[in-house]
C-alpha cells in the first residue's frame, strides 16, 4: 500500500505533528511504501521571508530523519522539487466549486482567529489534493483536523473522473482515534499558528517553561484532582502505557501533589521519550549536506511518479495534442 504524509515548514515540530501524522508514517515503514514530503508551497501561505522558509525546510528535513523516516525505503522530497504538483494543482482548480473551498475548516477558523486569508490559503485544499492525488496513494494518515482535506481531494478526484474517466486514485484518510487531536497548552488543538505548542526538539529549560505554562484547574495541593479533561494528563496518556496511566491516575485522586509536579513529570516523560531521536537529530544537524542528498534522491523518485501521472492527465485532458 502505498502512504502518503506530509508536513509544512512553517515552525517548529510539535508533539500534535508526532502523535498525529509523523509516528504513523515512521511506524507503517515496515509494511507500507511510504511517500513523504515537506510541504514548502504551502508553509508559503504564512512563511514570506525566504530565507527563513529555506531554514525551516531543512530543520523539517532533519528532524523527519532524525524521526525515523528512512530515505532507502521510503521515497522523501521537498514539495518544490516536484514541478508537476503545480500543473496537476491548474487542472484540478476546474474541478473545484467555490462552495468546497468556503466550507473548509481550517480556512474558516483561521480566517475566524484573525488570520488574514490570501488566495493561497483558500486555495491549499486544491494544491493538498494534487499533492495526494500526483502520486497514486492509497492512504492518507492525519490528523482529525485534515480529514476534511482528504474528503476534499477525493471529491475534486471524482468529479475530474468523471469527467475524464478512472485517471485518479481515490485515496482513503486514516486516523488514530486515540490521538486524534492532541491539546495545546492552551487546551485548544495543538498548532504551529496558534502558538500553543510543545515542540518535539526544544531546548530543555525552554521545554520546562512551555510545560508550566499549561493551563489546569486550580485546586488547593492537598485535595484529588480531577484528570479527566486534565491538560496535562491529556498529554501525558499519549506518552504512558496503560499501567503508567493508571498510576498518573492514582497520584491526581490521592491528593497532596500540585499540578506544578504533573507538570515536571510530563516534562521528563517527553524529555526521555525524544532521547534517542535528539542524537539521531544531532548527526544530521552536522551532515546539512547529507540531508540535502537525500531530499534530491527522493525529488527524483517522485519525479517518475508524477510523471506517470502527468502524461495520462495531460492526455485526457486534451493539453496534449
Ligand atoms: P499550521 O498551524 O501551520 O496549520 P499545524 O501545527 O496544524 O500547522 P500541519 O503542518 O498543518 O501542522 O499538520 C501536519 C500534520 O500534523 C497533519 O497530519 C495534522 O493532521 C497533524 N496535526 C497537526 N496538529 C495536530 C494536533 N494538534 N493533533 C493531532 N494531529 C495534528
Ligand atoms: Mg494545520
Amino acid at each position: 500500500m502505498r502512504v502518503f504524509t506530509g508536513i509544512q515548514p512553517s515552525g517548529d515540530l510539535h508533539i500534535g505533528n508526532y502523535f498525529g501524522s509523523i509516528k504513523a508514517m515512521v511506524d507503517s515503514q515496515a509494511e507500507n511504501e511510504v511517500f513523504a514530503f515537506i510541504a514548502n508551497y504551502h508553509a508559503m501561505t504564512t512563511v514570506q521571508d525566504g530565507r527563513r522558509l529555506s531554514e525551516l525546510t531543512m530543520q523539517a528535513a532533519t528532524d523527519f530523519l532524525a524521526l525515523g523516516i528512512d530515505p532507502e525505503k521510503s521515497t522523501f522530497w521537498v514539495q518544490s522539487d516536484v514541478k508537476e504538483v503545480l500543473e496537476l494543482y491548474w487542472f484540478l482548480s476546474s474541478f473545484t466549486p467555490m462552495g468546497l473551498l468556503e466550507r473548509a475548516h481550517s480556512y474558516k477558523d483561521k480566517v475566524a482567529k484573525g488570520i488574514s486569508a490570501n488566495h493561497s490559503l483558500f486555495a491549499y485544499p486544491v494544491l493538498m489534493a494534487a499533492d495526494i492525488l500526483l502520486y497514486d496513494v492509497d492512504v492518507v494518515p492525519v490528523g482529525k483536523d485534515q480529514i476534511q482535506h482528504v474528503e476534499i481531494a477525493r471529491d475534486i478526484a471524482i468529479r475530474f473522473n468523471n469527467a475524464y474517466g478512472d485517471i485518479l486514485k481515490l485515496p482513503e484518510f486514516r486516523v488514530d482515534e486515540n490521538v486524534a487531536t492532541v491539546p495545546g497548552i492552551d487546551g485548544q488543538k495543538m498548532s504551529k499558528s496558534y502558538g500553543n505548542t510543545i515542540n518535539i526538539f526544544g531546548d530543555e529549560k525552554a521545554q520546562l517553561k512551555t510545560i508550566k505554562k499549561i493551563v489546569t484547574e486550580a485546586v488547593p495541593m492537598e485535595e484529588p484532582k480531577e484528570w479527566r479533561g486534565c491538560n496535562v494528563y491529556n498529554i501525558a496518556k499519549l506518552f504512558l502505557d496503560e499501567d503508567e496511566c493508571l498510576a498518573l491516575q492514582e497520584r491526581y485522586e490521592r491528593g497532596g501533589e500540585g499540578h506544578g509536579h504533573f507538570k515536571l513529570y510530563l516534562a521528563e516523560v517527553i524529555w526521555e521519550h525524544f532521547r534517542p531521536y535528539r542524537e539521531k537529530r544531532a548527526y544530521y544537524e552536522a551532515h546539512q549536506d547529507e540531508v540535502r542528498d537525500i531530499l534530491k534522491a527522493g525529488a527524483a523518485k517522485a519525479s517518475e511518479a508524477a510523471r506517470e501521472i502527468m502524461e495520462k492527465v495531460r492526455s485526457v485532458t486534451g493539453a496534449a495534442y
